[in-house]
């Protein structure tokens, strides 16, 4: 990912230019990633590659019209599911609540604005970030909301594989933001989960929650849950565009909350 002039980095600004620059109208944008497996096809920090490709390109198309300001990268979240794989890092439940509070507090300290989409590119953060973003509202002051890329990608083409995790859905961003990240050659021995009824009942069902993990049983193949073979750069872009046009409404609604 290239690094404009313009790039609206909060870290790249002097100290002097936040009061010059940032005004209580303008929103910051999070990137909130995971460093977890993801196959043997893509690396680690795809949900980190994912979350600030999109908030870069987000802060690219809207940046001028709501006053964009990116926050640096949160790389490391909650990942426990994945924790059976070499190299996957996660905070304790307890260790990201603390780190989203001090990071509430620091902004309401630090920025002349309250406003905040969060970009989250890991689907094991959702439930906790429904929790804490009104904790977050309501003891910092944040007006605050969470961007979910994956949630746009659409139903399989098929509809025969659900798309979980570094399937096809997820493989295909990759091919669009970060394609020199992508082991190509890797995709073709690659299984699809093995029991898809397993899935649907273990992670899709609204009616039980379970604590799966990815190395479960019968659940998915090789850490994967989804059908990268079917991934192309083209679906990628396709999803990409759809989430960066969609945050135009959801930054829209975003002011138009009431008041925190
Ligand atoms: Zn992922």
């Amino acid at each position: 990912m290239t690094t404009a002039a313009s790039a609206r980095l909060i870290g790249e600004l002097t100290f002097p230019e936040v009061s010059e620059r940032l005004r209580a109208t303008s929103i910051l944008i999070l990137p909130l990633g995971s460093i977890e497996q993801h196959g043997p096809h893509l690396p680690l920090n795809t949900d980190a590659v994912l979350a600030e490709g999109i908030a870069r390109l987000i802060v690219g198309k809207w940046g001028e019209a709501f006053d964009l300001w990116q926050l640096p990268t949160i790389s490391v979240s909650l990942a426990h599911e994945h924790e059976w794989a070499p190299g996957t890092l996660s905070l304790s439940v307890a260790g990201m609540t603390a780190y989203l509070h001090d990071l509430g507090r620091a902004i309401a300290k630090s920025l002349p604005t309250r406003n905040l989409m969060i970009v989250n590119g890991h689907g094991g953060n959702r439930g906790i970030l429904e929790a804490l973003t009104r904790e977050l509202r309501a003891e910092r002051g944040l007006n605050i909301c969470v961007l979910h890329p994956a949630s746009y990608a659409g139903a399989a083409a098929d509809g025969s594989v659900p798309e979980i995790h570094g399937g096809r859905n997820e493989t295909a961003m990759m091919l669009a933001i970060a394609p020199h990240l992508v082991r190509k050659d890797r995709i073709s021995s690659l299984k699809n989960p093995p029991d898809t009824d397993k899935i649907r009942d273990t992670i899709l069902q609204r009616g039980v929650t379970w604590p799966w993990h990815s190395d479960e049983e019968g659940l998915f193949d090789t850490g994967i849950g989804g059908d990268p073979a079917a991934a192309t750069a083209a679906f990628g872009q396709q999803i990409v565009i759809r989430v960066v046009e969609t945050a135009g409404d959801v930054l829209k609604q975003l002011l138009q909350r009431p008041r925190a």
